[in-house]
């Protein structure tokens, strides 16, 4: 028999975190690698939902708002804390990671004013720069922005961080597992590079939240934005969080002044008064059905071990990284991802000129018996290939490794047009 399968099938067998698989919805001829795009359905949050939709809206109705969801946000911001080495003070959940990072960098642009330096990076999320232009074109328009550019979209040398801040750097923004490469930053020396000249950092923590360990508070962190429907399994679209540490809460102000950033909301009060601890940052009434859809996830996070969920993905990224090098390599894909496993978050990019087929050829096979395997695409021939460890074996990463080379070799891939899908 093969000896990566063989591998394979013995790394499972021994696997800590085998039986959790069954907490989610699965199918058995599918296998699913784009748990950092949308993290699959577990099952409780089956009955969950249902039940707020049933009970707490259909039979309580308004009712439901004290019995059960005007706490429901810092319920979860608890659970979220735990995964991110947080207090559950510093937490919100709400609103989307877009907004929540608009918000923030304009809190701290506004706190930093005497300073007129922004840095990101070219792997950063594309929201993630946006936002940044449009602050900078509408609102701070004295502001530069220096986009620190990488080796080859993989990689940031630590030197080019710390050659780039400077006393003027009001903040730098970036995400700590770039969606492109999968490069994974140290958070602690950049966060320690930053304060060294009283600069802020705003984290984007979309790709790393609930794959690997993260510790605002040990890192002294200042800020972060996340969401919840990748890794953190909270369903499509659900509502993001975000961090500011205990000591800079009274410093910042939200941007947008509304009723649930206001110290009394139910006081109805014509005047606004900012809540004064992380409250503030919030806008408007909860999503109580998403909001609601969240939790199960997180649940079988807390429950799985965040340093356990780490150490699996670590394990199975350098097994990943050898079946690729083992069986593509040599069919002319190269890894556009970081070698080194400690600087690579849960997911390795690949590349071929013909990616965007041979993805639609993963998807959609033209054997009916074949596995439908779900990686993702990313422009301009980017395949995602993302590790759950809560939900992904070590034999789905040997068997998509092996239908990726099935169908360049026998050339599958020439079945399907280049013309794009609209959601990728
Ligand atoms: C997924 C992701 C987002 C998504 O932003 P939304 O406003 O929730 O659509 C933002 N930033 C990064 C780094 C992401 O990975």
């Amino acid at each position: 028999m093969n000896s990566f399968l063989e591998k394979a099938k013995a790394l499972d067998k021994i696997d800590p975190l085998i039986g959790f698989k069954e907490k989610f919805v699965n199918n058995p001829s599918l296998i699913y690698l784009d748990g950092n795009s949308l993290g699959k359905l577990p099952l409780k949050t089956i009955e969950t939902t249902s039940n707020i939709v049933k009970n707490q809206w259909g039979n309580r109705l308004i009712r439901s708002w004290n019995e059960h969801w005007i706490d429901l946000s810092n319920e979860i911001a608890k659970k979220i804390a735990l995964i991110v080495g947080a207090q559950p003070d510093e937490i919100f959940v709400g609103d989307t990671t877009s907004l929540n990072l608009y918000k923030l960098l304009f809190a701290a642009l506004t706190l930093q004013k005497d300073k007129t330096e922004i840095i990101t990076d070219d792997l950063n999320f594309p929201t993630d720069l946006y936002i940044i232009q449009g602050l900078i074109k509408q609102q701070f328009k004295n502001h530069s922005l220096k986009v620190l550019k990488s080796n080859n979209e993989v990689f940031i040398d630590s030197a080019t961080i710390s050659e780039a801040i400077k006393k003027n750097t009001s903040l730098i923004t970036l995400s700590l597992v770039s969606y492109k490469s999968s490069f994974l930053y140290n958070m602690k020396t950049i966060n320690n590079l930053a304060h060294k000249n009283d600069s802020l950092v705003v984290w984007d923590l979309s790709h790393a939240a609930g794959a690997t360990t993260i510790k605002l508070n040990e890192t002294n962190a200042d800020m972060a934005v996340g969401c919840t429907y990748k890794y953190l399994n909270g369903g499509p679209g659900s509502p993001a969080f975000l961090y500011v540490r205990k000591d800079l809460q009274n410093k910042l102000t939200n941007p947008i002044w509304s009723w649930f950033a206001h110290q009394k909301p139910f006081d109805f009060d014509p005047n606004f008064i900012e809540s004064s601890g992380i409250q503030k940052f919030a806008i408007s009434t909860p999503s109580i059905l998403s909001l609601g859809a969240i939790s199960p996830g997180l649940d079988i996070i807390l429950e799985a071990g965040i340093e356990n969920i780490q150490a699996k993905s670590s394990k199975q990224s350098v097994f990943l990284m050898d079946l690729i090098q083992k069986y593509l390599i040599p069919l002319n894909f190269k890894v556009a991802s970081p070698l080194d496993q400690t600087k690579r978050g849960s997911h390795i990019s690949i590349t071929h000129e013909e990616s965007y087929r041979i993805n639609r050829a993963m998807i959609t096979p033209k054997n009916i018996n074949e596995k439908i395997i779900i990686p993702d695409f990313r422009p301009p021939n980017l395949i995602r290939i993302g590790i759950t460890p809560l939900y992904t074996s070590y034999q789905d990463l040997y068997e998509a490794i092996i239908r990726i080379s099935e169908i360049v070799t026998s050339k599958e891939y020439e079945n399907f047009s280049t013309e794009k899908l609209t959601v990728t």
